[in-house]
């Protein structure tokens, strides 16, 4: 009996085709079309659709994002053995790391597996079909499979937890830069080249809380620090300079933030590396942690924003959320 595995479709480049009268890429091929591109299919699992929407990833939002756990939640609900989730490649590292943040994967029952495109189904060399056919295979394994979420293209599997795009347009785009793959799919066998440890799900009943993320870049002001303040956001995460540092003119409106009990994380734009409470003087990572700013450790910007929204959502407050950043959670990257 093959294994029974959803396809959970929501658009993206790996559903689209070129339109003729505009020569534009866009999100047509419904997923029973989708998978429909694929005969080699049925021999690797049963393979039932649900089709979620057909959207470019640059519109997802994070109540979209976790629309799409309930919807793997709901796809095991009713018999899956493993999913895959098919969606645009601009925010895939999103979804991944979301879902590692809320799934329990062994008590699901079987793998749990996003997957996307860089070249559409009107371009020679379209990767998508290649790269459902690939995730398949990975979710098919069913209980014997990866122990927390993963991603699969370009022949490889990634943890969901390291997993980013690095390259605008090159199909070999996903890399877990400081881990490396963990795994790869060659034809019908798997290569489990390292173990990934589930973690403790995080237990999200509100994911719209609004963080916003500031990239920081030499002799920026205030601005927008400022605007999070009168906008009252949930939370802000800042990509400092170096180990997490910013001029120190903008630290006012740091402790403003704090002062209203908004959570700051601090984190570098540096591709790797942590965000550390190391320099004294305004604006360096003593003076951010003496006002109650939380250091993202080894997670980036987007990672951060992810656990902060998580940890808002499922309702810690300000010790609750230093802690989930001591822990395990903070330290995933490197
Ligand atoms: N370039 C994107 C993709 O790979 C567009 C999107 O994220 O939807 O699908």
């Amino acid at each position: 009996m093959p294994a029974r595995v959803a396809v959970v479709t929501t658009g993206g480049t790996i559903a689209c085709r070129i339109d003729p009268e505009s020569g534009a890429a866009i999100p047509v091929v419904t997923g029973p079309e989708l998978v429909g591109l694929i005969p080699d299919l049925g021999r690797v699992a049963a393979v039932e659709v649900r089709e979620l929407s057909l959207v470019p990833s640059w519109e997802f939002t994070l109540p979209y994002i976790d629309r799409i756990r309930r919807a793997v939640e709901e796809a095991f609900a009713s018999g899956a053995e493993g999913v895959v989730v098919t969606q645009g490649t601009d925010t895939l590292e999103e979804t991944a790391f979301w879902l590692d943040l809320t799934l329990d994967v062994p008590a699901l029952g079987g793998p749990v597996v996003v997957t996307g495109a860089m070249r559409n189904n009107s371009e020679s060399g379209a990767d998508g079909p290649r790269n459902i056919l690939d995730a398949v295979t990975v979710a098919a394994e069913g209980q014997n499979g990866f122990r927390a979420p993963v991603a699969v293209t370009n022949s490889h599997v990634h943890a969901a937890r390291w997993v980013t795009k690095t390259d605008s347009f090159n199909p070999n785009t996903f890399q877990s830069p400081g881990h490396g793959p963990i795994g790869a799919v060659w034809g019908d066998a798997i290569a489990h080249s390292a173990a990934i440890d589930p973690l403790p799900p995080i237990p999200v009943s509100d994911p719209g809380k609004r963080v916003m993320l500031i990239r920081w870049a030499a002799g920026m002001d205030d601005l927008f620090l400022r605007a999070c303040l009168d906008a009252g956001v949930d939370g802000v995460v800042i990509e400092g300079m170096g180990l997490g540092h910013i001029p120190g003119d903008t630290v006012p409106a740091v402790a403003a933030l704090r002062e209203r009990g908004i959570p700051v994380i601090i984190t570098t734009r540096c591709w790797s590396g942590p965000a550390l409470p190391v320099y004294g003087g305004p604006g360096g990572g003593r003076d951010l942690a003496a006002m109650g700013c939380i250091f993202g450790r080894g997670l980036n910007g987007t990672r951060s924003r992810l656990l902060l929204a998580a940890g808002l959502g499922a309702g810690m407050g300000q010790d609750e959320l230093a802690e989930l950043f001591a822990g395990p959670r903070g330290a995933v990257t490197v």
